[in-house]
């Protein structure tokens, strides 16, 4: 099956119901990324991305707004167009072009969702600063942290990204910069990021960033390292509690369990196709691929049960869930 460049609706809890869109179109299934995160969902990178001019296979704004025309308006309650998906967003150059076209046929809200890798460069940041919204992820304020949970690429620094975000606040026309705190416990000696010494300099890291948003969660899919856990709800409920001392109430937001929302209203064109492309992006339960896709379960168990025989996705558990994921 070939991987489409739109996917979704998914259920974000921060966006609702959001359309995504991947900027890389591949034969093969990979991620393409310059981080290769202990916590990541779409298991490991095989080489990584080393920077634009390494991308091969990149979507065109045309290609994009094509997509979107014939799709989005089967989507009756969509209510965000995202870029995330197999690829780092602000990988492909065209970024802010593409944007703009969507701007131009859609009236729904944009995000970009960003390892935060390249804010240091201003072409990047002209990019973002098309979209309403950018969500940028921080782990921590600190050199070392940074590069055991992100790995990224030869060449990134953490200091570098922070001077960028810092940068993206200073734009006069900018996005909505949402910065997501992503926590993860481990159960070998490994450098968590939920410490008192951590926490402490992720303050300090933001207060220097001053995001508008922060949005604190942990590990909540199986990820590519099984030594790591997700932080425990307690711990997490206590650090919101110090950053909203910080930032205020209304700024930090604690992201603990999935959202409910109903079954989505949308035309199906291509049901398999749909469900195979929202795995693609994201390990999902059973329950979340029926709602985010309002496909009914009757339906959806006959589709899965055909994915599952051909092979073209597994069943994996992770906590007390049973996710579907695809096989790499
Ligand atoms: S979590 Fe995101 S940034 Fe990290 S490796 Fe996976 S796709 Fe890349």
């Amino acid at each position: 099956m070939t991987k489409r460049i739109i996917y979704g609706p998914i259920l974000s809890r921060r966006l609702g119901r959001s359309l995504g869109i991947d900027v890389i179109k591949t034969s093969d299934t990979k991620k393409n990324c310059n981080f290769d995160c202990v916590y990541c969902q779409l298991g490991h990178v095989l080489k990584k991305i080393t920077g634009t001019n390494d991308v091969k296979g990149t979507v065109t704004p045309e290609e994009v707004i094509e997509d979107l025309r014939c799709y989005h308006k089967n989507i009756e309650d969509l209510e965000y167009i995202t870029f995330s998906g197999t690829c780092e967003p602000t990988l492909n150059p065209e970024l802010g072009e593409m944007i703009r076209g969507i701007k131009k046929i859609s009236s729904h809200p944009v995000c970009v969702i960003t390892n935060s890798s390249l804010v240091d460069k201003e072409k990047i940041r002209e990019n973002l600063s098309e979209a309403d919204l950018v969500v940028a992820t921080l782990v921590s304020g600190y050199e070392e942290t940074f590069m055991a949970i992100n790995r990224p690429a030869d060449g990134i620094i953490l200091e570098n990204i922070i001077n960028g975000l810092k940068e993206i606040k200073k734009m006069d026309k900018r996005p909505i910069l949402g910065i997501e705190v992503m926590l993860v416990d481990s159960n070998i000696d490994f450098p968590v990021n939920h410490t008192e010494r951590e926490i402490e300099k992720l303050k300090e890291t933001l207060i220097e960033i001053d995001p508008d948003e922060i949005e604190i969660l942990t590990v909540s899919r199986p990820p590519a390292e099984n030594y790591i856990i997700p932080v425990p709800e307690d711990r997490l409920k206590e650090i919101a509690t110090e950053f909203e001392k910080v930032f205020g109430k209304e700024r930090v937001k604690l992201v603990l369990k999935g959202i409910k929302r109903s079954r989505s209203k949308m035309k199906h064109v291509n049901i398999e196709e749909e469900i195979y492309d929202l795995i693609m992006r994201r390990p999902c339960t059973f329950k979340q691929i029926s709602v985010s896709l309002g496909i009914n379960d009757k339906e959806l168990k006959v589709i899965i049960d055909r994915f599952l025989s051909s092979k073209s996705i597994k069943e994996i558990t992770a906590g007390e869930k049973k996710y579907y994921k695809i096989n790499r």
